[in-house]
């Protein structure tokens, strides 16, 4: 039988619809409106693009929010000076600096000066710490690993018990959703395992695998036969593979293939996401999402 596809694209749009009404709630009841900066330092087209998609889901859920596009000269310090300037400020409850950030600034030391508390991106060393330690401790899970929570959880997959194996270990996605999943939590509670190129035996690890997360960059490097029959695959991978020509537009646009031979595995899986549809919508919803939190955290709504 054909697995079913986890359409990232629909479930993204519902978290957004149900995140609408939570805003909605949180200006009538408590006054309290989300507040989310995303600041672009130069004018790198796919941050651009990236920084764009943001601002509009942040309006469309009725946020407050704003864009601060820096130019690329601006110094180290007044870049820092700047993110303590939205720390500090009570309106703004999410703080996003878009990647990559020209050389002549230190990347980590940008991203150290969010105050952990304001986060979303859940990159900052003490919110790696907190989502270790789980439970009540862990405020902002990173957007993707969350987003990828979300569609297993929602697509119906039992995670108590599952054998889950994640395909790469990167700090942005491999790690912290081997951590969400081993976590003693509900759509948790799994028995993780993660691979990398130094693993013995890959096939035989996905082979095992219950609910298989491949995040390796890798286009195809997942075999139809190293999938467990009725098993959930979440296919991470963004590959570009090759130029069309858009029917819409006419101008040439990448093809995207994932790290799964998704043709071949919807024949095998009991559910798969696509590439693109898949993971991919689910990142900025959950920044979204992230951001709804710390307004309510810092205004004591529960
Ligand atoms: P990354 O930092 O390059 O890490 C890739 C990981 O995969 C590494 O741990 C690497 O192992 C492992 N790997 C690579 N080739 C392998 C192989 N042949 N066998 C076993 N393991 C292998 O990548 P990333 O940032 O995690 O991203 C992974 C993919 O997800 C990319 O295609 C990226 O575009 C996509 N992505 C999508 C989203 C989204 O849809 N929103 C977000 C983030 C990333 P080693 O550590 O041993 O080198």
């Amino acid at each position: 039988m054909a697995a079913k596809i986890i359409s990232g694209t629909e479930v993204a749009a519902q978290i957004r619809e149900e995140l609408k009404i939570e805003v909605a709630a949180m200006k009538e009841k408590h006054g309290v409106i989300p507040g989310l900066v995303t600041i672009l330092v130069g004018e790198n087209p796919a941050s651009v693009s990236y920084v764009t998609a943001k601002q509009k889901a942040a309006h469309e859920i009725g946020f407050y929010s704003i864009q601060d596009s820096q130019p690329a000269e601006i110094s180290e310090a007044d870049l820092l000076k700047l993110v303590d300037k939205y720390n500090k400020d009570p309106k703004i409850h999410g703080i996003l600096v878009q990647l990559p950030v020209p050389k002549h600034i230190d990347e980590k030391k940008i991203l150290n000066a969010i105050d952990p508390d304001k986060d979303v991106d859940g990159f900052h060393p003490v919110n790696v710490g907190r989502l270790m330690i789980g439970g009540k401790e862990a405020k902002f899970l990173p957007c993707t690993p969350a987003g990828i929570q979300e569609l297993i959880v929602r697509s119906g997959f039992e995670t108590s018990g599952a054998e889950v194996v994640v395909v790469g270990r990167s700090n942005i996605v491999g790690k912290p959703i081997a951590m969400i999943m081993v976590q003693k939590a509900q759509g948790a509670n799994s028995t993780v395992t993660i691979v990398h190129t130094r693993t013995k035996n890959l096939a035989d690890h996905c082979k095992r695998a219950d609910i298989l997360i491949v995040a390796a960059g890798v286009a195809g490097l997942v075999k139809p036969e190293w999938i467990k029959p009725g098993s959930c695959v979440i296919d991470v991978g963004v590959n570009r593979v090759g130029e069309k020509k858009s029917e819409k537009t006419g101008k040439m646009i990448p093809i995207l293939r994932g790290d799964v031979d998704f043709d071949k595995a919807k024949e095998i899986a009991g559910a798969i996401t696509p590439v693109p549809g898949g993971v991919g919508p689910m990142t900025i919803t959950m920044l979204m999402k992230n951001t709804v939190k710390s307004a309510k955290l810092a205004a004591g709504i529960s």
